[in-house]
C-alpha cells in the first residue's frame, strides 16, 4: 500500500476514533418515554411505592429518568474496531518515515563517534546532509570541529571509523577559516608538536647537541648545536 494511502487512512480513522470517544464519554443515551430508576434503570412504570423494587433507591425527581438507556455494546465495538484500524494503517505510516532525519543534532555527532561502523557511517551521511539542507548549526558544527580535534589528537587509525572523514572536515574548517583560534593553536599543537633532545652530557665549554621532531611520534627532523654562553 502506498504511503500516501496509509496516510489518509490513519488520519480518517485517527478523527473517527475521536468522535468516537466523545460519544462514549457522554454516557448513555435514553430512548422512548418511560420513567425509569436513574441508578440501576429499572423501568418504573405503574411503580408508585415510592422506592425502587430493583435496587431500593428513595425515587424523588432526581432519580427518575425518562427512556431507557441504549445498549452500547455497538458503539464500544465500533471505537474499538476504529482504533486498531489507527493502529493498523498509524504503523504503516511510523515505518516508512526515516525517524533518524529527527534526531537532535548532539545525539547525531555522538553516533558519529561509535565504534559501529554502520551507525557511525548513518550518522556521518546525517549531518552531512543537514549540512546541505544549512540545517546545521553553528554550534553543532562547533562541537564536531571539537570531536574532529579530538579524534585528530589520537594515533593513526585509532579515531574510529570515520576517522579519516573527520580529518578531511577538520581541515576544511581550517581551510576556509571556520576554526575558533583556541582550536586553530590546538591543531597545530596536535599536528606539530617540536621535540627537543638534548645530549645529557657534554664536553666543557662545547656546544650543546641536539635533534628535535616535529608531528607525533614523527621521524627526527633535525639536529643542531647551540653555542654555550658562559
Ligand atoms: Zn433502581
Amino acid at each position: 500500500m502506498r504511503w500516501a494511502m496509509a496516510l489518509l487512512f490513519t488520519c480518517l480513522f485517527a478523527v473517527f476514533s475521536i468522535l468516537l470517544l466523545i460519544e462514549l464519554r457522554r454516557g448513555p443515551r435514553l430512548v422512548g418515554h418511560t420513567p425509569h430508576c436513574r441508578a440501576c434503570g429499572y423501568m418504573l412504570l405503574g411503580n408508585k411505592s415510592g422506592r425502587c423494587p430493583e435496587c431500593g433507591a428513595d425515587l424523588t425527581p432526581g432519580n427518575i429518568v425518562i427512556g431507557q438507556r441504549q445498549s452500547r455494546r455497538a458503539l464500544i465495538g465500533c471505537t474499538l474496531a476504529s482504533i486498531a484500524c489507527l493502529v493498523f494503517f498509524g504503523q504503516r505510516v511510523a515505518r516508512q518515515i526515516e525517524w533518524y532525519h529527527y534526531r537532535p543534532g548532539s545525539w547525531v555527532i555522538a553516533d558519529a563517534g561509535s565504534a559501529d561502523a554502520s551507525l557511525a557511517d548513518r550518522a556521518w551521511a546525517e549531518l552531512n546532509r543537514r549540512r546541505g539542507l544549512g540545517k546545521l548549526s553553528d554550534a553543532a558544527e562547533s562541537s564536531l570541529t571539537e570531536f574532529a580535534l579530538a579524534t585528530h589528537a589520537k594515533p593513526d587509525g585509532a579515531g574510529g571509523p570515520i576517522e579519516k572523514d573527520l580529518i578531511k572536515y577538520l581541515f576544511a574548517r581550517y581551510s576556509s577559516d571556520k576554526l575558533s583560534p583556541a582550536q586553530v593553536d590546538r591543531l597545530y599543537t596536535q599536528e606539530a608538536t617540536p621535540i627537543l633532545h638534548v645530549r645529557p652530557r657534554i664536553v666543557a665549554g662545547g656546544p650543546i647537541a641536539h635533534r628535535y621532531r616535529v608531528g607525533n611520534g614523527g621521524a627526527v627532523a633535525g639536529f643542531g648545536a647551540f653555542g654555550i654562553r658562559q
